[in-house]
């Protein structure tokens, strides 16, 4: 079975990246780790080789050394002990003409180096005498089965190459059309099938993937504690009837290939507690496509969701009062990325400023994974090869509310959608956006999406980074955009900063329609902060052509910026250190006395 972490593709040098990417192109998600100083444009860069291999084996990530045997050898000689817990580790050539399983004969790695191997157009050299002899690995079966005793398969397998023939009892093409050695009188059995049996070592059972559990399950009223809803404990009972229907068929929770379940429900965390509990995928069929299967009549939703996605028998079904539960057996193993939809997910994501630097590894991670992606299409560009291989849906910046309404239309398809805005997503950005929609529509498909919002880094806070500390005390935000807010609320609030003596961070402080506001903002400032007050215009934080400079109060002025500036002006406390290049720190101290000479 192929491992279920994404694997590390790692390289020690440039050169290495061609045939790197060849390798990621077939395994999506990978992630590529390059040595510092040697390698560019990598996922992770690191610095200790043998730390980081050591790390990456010891939490179990495939890994792909884009480099020599000997060296992958020597790093994990320390670690290897237990056999059944090693990823697979494989060696590449740099010129991609040799591909070398080393370690993870139980975990894939003969399937990995065939992948791999296929991709670069060479053969991969594959070492075990069972899987050359027979063209099968008995120990790493394909998707769709799993083995019930792999501690008893390395003696079965010898057993066969040393002249033993073997009887198949159950239907399993894979083995049926393999060349091992099948005799219909022969002792040793292999066994498949979805009931629980005995295994032994001259007995393997393998568990098709052909259960399909249908289950509807109405939300039960909120339980709360201080006013959060307790989740805790919920899918318990229904966990132990789904586990208690198996029992009382005979059937092995092993043999489950997911469960099934209505849209209506997607959001019903008990759904996804017994998912988790058996560890499978739960997949979910439309109200329309439940009704066409059923033809309307009003059979139950879970005895439907069931055959639908086996195509097979109903074995059993029952119902507790906000709870039904039906198992149905398939022919031969579901695939279960072919029956029904995943439950739609929307994450909100913040791709900070500017490059891939200031981008927090969870947006990272989204992006990686996201089938969609949603944004003004200047984001979308500044992603680069984040974007490859996903729907891209652009537009213009102005039409937020549309995109929002697409993007959950989008995930309500069973989408992973992500919504990109640079900075932060909550920061006069897409999130808003999606919650008022969220709030106003209310469509009930989207209900069961699943929403998240990742955070990036604020234009304020990088470009407060970049000078020293400027927001080191209280502070506040603006917009002197009038599109969504009249002029006269902006009036007031910068008033009211004022005031109070925050440092005040403007967004949006002028585009090419609207100078004016940024004169106007300052001649209120002016009423209240001294003409020498340190002010900070960064332009282009983390992109090309970025630039900082520093000002007084006195001399703001809105040719000094555009669009993509933000603007930070001190307080009665900001202050300005000079460098020995001549430019400023600026900083904001975190003390703050009462100034007791008025
Ligand atoms: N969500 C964004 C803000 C979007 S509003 C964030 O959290 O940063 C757009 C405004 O943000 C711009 O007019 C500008 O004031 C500021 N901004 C966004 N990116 C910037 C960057 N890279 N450099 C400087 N200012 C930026």
């Amino acid at each position: 079975m192929m491992p279920k972490v994404t694997p590390a593709v790692v390289i020690l040098g440039n050169n290495s990246i061609p045939v790197a990417r060849k390798i990621i192109s077939v395994l999506p998600g990978a992630q590529l780790y390059g040595l510092a100083g040697r390698t560019s444009n990598v996922d992770i860069s690191f610095t200790e080789f043998g730390t980081t291999l050591r790390e990456l084996f010891a939490s179990g990530t495939p890994i792909i050394g884009i480099c020599a045997t000997g060296i992958i050898i020597r790093t994990l000689a320390p670690l290897l002990a237990n056999k059944r817990q090693e990823p697979p580790v494989l060696a590449v050539a740099e010129d991609g003409s040799a591909v070398v399983p080393l370690l993870g004969g139980l975990n894939g790695v003969n399937s990995l180096a065939r992948q791999i191997a296929n991709v670069l157009g060479v053969k991969p050299a594959i070492t075990t005498t069972g899987d050359i002899r027979f063209g099968i690995a008995l120990e790493d079966p394909p998707a769709g089965y799993r083995l019930a005793n792999p501690e008893h398969a390395k003696s079965f397998m010898s057993d066969l190459l040393a002249g033993n023939s073997v009887r198949l009892e159950g239907h399993a093409p894979w083995l049926r059309n393999s060349s091992l050695p099948i005799a219909e009188d022969a002792e040793r059995v292999i066994q498949i099938t979805e009931k629980q049996v005995v295994s032994t070592p001259t007995r393997l059972v393998y568990h098709p993937a052909t259960i399909a559990i249908g289950v509807r399950c109405t939300l039960p009223p909120p339980r709360k504690r201080g006013g959060v809803p307790d989740r805790a404990g919920w899918g318990s009972e229904e966990i132990a009837l789904v586990q208690q229907m198996l029992a009382d068929a005979e059937l092995t929770p092993a043999s489950v290939a997911g469960i099934f379940a209505s849209t209506l429900d997607a959001a019903n965390p008990a759904l996804q507690a017994i998912a988790d509990a058996l560890n499978v995928p739960i997949r979910f069929f439309t109200t329309d496509e439940i009704a066409a299967i059923s033809q309307n009549q009003t059979t139950d939703v879970a005895v439907t969701a069931a055959l639908a996605a086996s195509s097979g028998e109903l074995v059993i079904q029952r119902e507790l009062s906000h709870l039904s539960c039906a198992i149905a057996i398939a022919p031969q193993p579901i695939d279960v990325s072919t029956r029904g939809k995943p439950r739609g997910r929307l994450a909100i994501i913040g791709t900070g400023p500017g490059a891939s630097d200031w981008m927090s590894p969870e947006v990272k991670e989204i992006l990686r994974n996201a089938t969609d992606l949603v944004g003004y299409s200047t984001y979308l560009g500044l992603l680069g090869s984040l974007t490859k291989g996903k729907q891209q849906h652009e537009s213009d910046n102005r039409e937020e509310i549309a995109r929002a309404r697409m993007a959950l239309d989008l995930a309500a398809e069973g989408h992973f959608v992500a919504v990109v805005s640079s900075g932060d997503p909550g920061i006069y950005a897409m999130a808003a956006a999606v919650f008022e929609v969220l709030d106003q529509d209310a469509k009930p498909e989207w209900q069961g999406i699943e929403i998240q919002v990742a955070p990036g880094i604020s234009a304020m806070q990088a470009a407060a980074a970049r000078i020293g500390a400027p927001l080191g005390h209280d502070f506040c935000a603006i917009s002197l955009s009038d599109i969504l807010k009249p002029w006269s609320i902006i009036e007031q609030r910068i008033t009211a900063a004022a005031k109070a003596d925050f440092v005040l961070a403007f967004y949006n402080p002028v585009s090419k329609q609207r100078t004016w506001q940024l004169a106007e903002a300052k001649n209120i400032l002016l009423n209240y902060r001294d003409p020498d007050t340190p002010v900070v215009l960064a332009r282009n934080l983390g992109r090309d052509g970025e630039s900082i400079q520093v000002c007084t109060l006195e001399h703001l002025a809105p040719e000094l910026a555009d669009m993509r500036t933000v603007i930070l002006v001190g307080s009665s406390k900001t202050r300005t250190i000079q460098r020995c290049d001549g430019s400023f720190w600026v900083y904001t101290p975190r003390r703050y006395e009462e100034d007791k000479s008025v």
